[in-house]
């Protein structure tokens, strides 16, 4: 399995309730390694621009205003199989689906407002990552 590096993003329920401590605990008890971070407030715009892909869903609207409504953590990190991983640690999409131990079955309030993001491909990760941070933010 090949080192790679994943987008992650903590939400604004997260954020809101400081949970941004513990749910990088996770991360890092994964062995999934944060190589750059920063906490940033989305504009509505900026959040429709990310989740671009889910524009002809019924939620996106709400989506948008709920990844503007507060600060989120972007974060870069890296490991063996860290698509997958990253995946593995935050849980299903729905927290009623999500295996016991993960952040969203510990976190998540609903299937909207579920605490983290995490990229599905290399493509996409290589897309997102590029959305947030310059190469020269890449600390490793
Ligand atoms: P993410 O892309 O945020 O990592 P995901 O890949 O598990 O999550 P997607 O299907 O890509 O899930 O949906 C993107 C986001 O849209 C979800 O994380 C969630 O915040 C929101 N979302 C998805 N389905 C619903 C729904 N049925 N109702 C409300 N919001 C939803
Ligand atoms: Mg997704």
């Amino acid at each position: 399995m090949a080192i790679e590096r994943t987008l992650s993003i903590i939400k604004p329920d997260a954020t809101n309730r400081n949970l941004t401590g513990k749910i990088n605990a996770k991360f890092e008890e994964a062995g999934l390694r944060i190589v750059a971070q920063k906490r940033i407030h989305l504009t509505k715009a900026q959040a429709g621009k990310f989740y671009e892909v889910h524009a002809e869903r019924p939620f996106y609207d709400e989506l948008c205003d709920f990844m503007a409504s507060a600060p989120v953590v972007v974060q870069v990190l890296e490991g063996e199989g860290a698509i997958a991983k990253n995946r593995e640690v935050m849980g299903a999409t729905n927290p009623a689906d999500a295996a016991p131990g993960t952040i969203r079955a510990e976190f998540a309030q609903s299937v909207g407002e579920n605490s983290v993001h995490g990229s599905d491909a290399p493509e996409t990760a290589a897309a997102e990552i590029a959305y947030f941070f310059s190469g020269l933010e890449l600390v490793g």
